[in-house]
């Protein structure tokens, strides 16, 4: 058999699919996956996370290796919406059920001082950075790396939590107090003109797609927006190749997401994410085949869907409160995704997605959009 048929037949048997984490990821997948005719499994410490109103929920904390077991022993194959599952609970399930994207990369995309050492070890531009344990490290790393410095946790920091700017040495121990005395990273900030991110997938045969790379706007460390396609197209074909150098290395199969800063017009890496990502979002309405569906593609051996965009497309994110549905859905070219959870400051609630036949039309019509203050 060649393996272009086991592949197939393989994917042909999968019939349920278990998620770590049932957040809005996980229920986005579990939307793009029934029409395939899978079945969603999560695991999840709460009952009723997103993915709760699309699948069922084994409610157990995602460093629990029994729990981990049980859902692998529900399903005919596992990936993850979270980036926060500890590795060394999953203890052999990915030697005898299908884990992707692979460990290797869950691994990578956990600690910051390993993402950006590959980053270098791939010849992909990043930040200068260093290791800190502690404050004689800082002091030593600031001299090197210089003012102002960002200094970031290696581990467990998402949408700018665990990480401070540091402008003077005033701030070195205070930086280095906040962030609780745990492994951290110091890297050069960047004054960068725009944040771009790459979303490619490559599935179990080794076929890879890439997504028009995104513009995206953060505030507080949040991502607000994301304009699609970029309208700096002279980048797309170097994201391609990083992100292509970076499936390559891990044997991937899945979407594979990476932020960069953009300075001078050249990329600068900033961050991996080993999973579909809320800056590919705008797919479901905005692309031919949404991040979502071709993350199951690529993790189940089957064909990659087309990733052409229609037209151009903006994602606004809603964050501790949702605007009211009307005032969306009365804008032509919008749709409104609500992941069902309770409101909290910072906390991300839903978005919407507006897509327009050109960029000058969904410019003016962002104008209007509930929630969005454009830089
Ligand atoms: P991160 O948690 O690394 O994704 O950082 C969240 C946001 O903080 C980024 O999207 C940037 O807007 C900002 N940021 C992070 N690292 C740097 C840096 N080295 N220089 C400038 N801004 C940064």
């Amino acid at each position: 058999m060649t393996e272009t048929i086991k592949q197939t037949v393989a994917a042909a048997n999968v019939k349920r699919v278990g998620i770590v984490g049932a957040g809005q990821l996980g229920r986005m997948l579990a939307l793009a996956g029934y029409p395939l005719g899978l079945q969603f499994v999560f695991l999840d410490q709460s009952a009723d996370a997103p993915g709760a109103q699309v699948g069922k929920i084994l409610v157990g904390e995602f460093g629990n290796p029994e729990k981990l077991a049980q859902l692998a022993a529900q399903v005919d194959l596992l990936t993850y919406d979270v980036e926060n599952v500890p590795v060394e609970a999953l203890g052999d399930i990915p030697r005898h059920k299908a884990f992707l994207p692979p460990v290797t990369a869950l691994a990578t995309g956990q600690d910051r001082l390993l993402e950006k050492t590959l980053f270098r070890t791939l010849r992909i531009p990043t930040a200068k950075f260093r290791a800190v344990h502690g404050m004689p490290d800082l002091e030593q790393a600031i001299q090197e790396i210089g003012y102002p410095a960002v200094l970031k946790t290696r581990r467990l920091g998402y949408d700018g939590r665990g990480q401070r700017v540091i402008y003077s040495s005033a701030e070195l121990g205070s930086a280095c107090n906040a962030l609780g005395g745990v492994e951290m990273i110091l890297e050069e900030f960047i004054g960068f003109e725009r944040e771009v991110s790459v979303i490619g997938v490559r599935n179990r045969r080794g076929d890879t797609a890439f997504y028009p790379i995104v513009e995206n706007v953060h505030s507080d460390g949040i991502l607000r927006y994301s304009i699609a396609p970029c309208a700096d197209g002279k980048l797309q074909k170097p994201a391609e190749n990083y992100a292509r150098r970076m499936m390559r290395h891990f044997d991937y199969a899945g979407v594979l997401t990476i932020e960069f800063f953009v300075k001078q017009g050249r990329l600068i890496a900033n961050e991996t994410a080993p999973r579909v990502h809320n800056s590919g979002h705008w797919t479901i309405e905005g692309a031919v085949t949404s991040q979502f569906e071709n993350h199951l593609r690529a993790i189940l051996g089957l064909p990659l869907g087309d990733t052409s965009a229609r037209g151009c497309a903006a994602m606004v994110n809603f964050i501790g409160s949702m605007p009211p549905m009307e005032s969306v859905l009365e804008i032509s070219g919008a749709h409104y995704h609500d992941y069902g959870k309770q409101p909290r400051p910072g906390r991300k609630l839903g978005h919407a997605t507006l897509v327009c036949d050109t960029r000058r039309e969904l410019m003016s019509r962002l104008k209007i959009f509930p929630g969005i203050a454009l830089r």
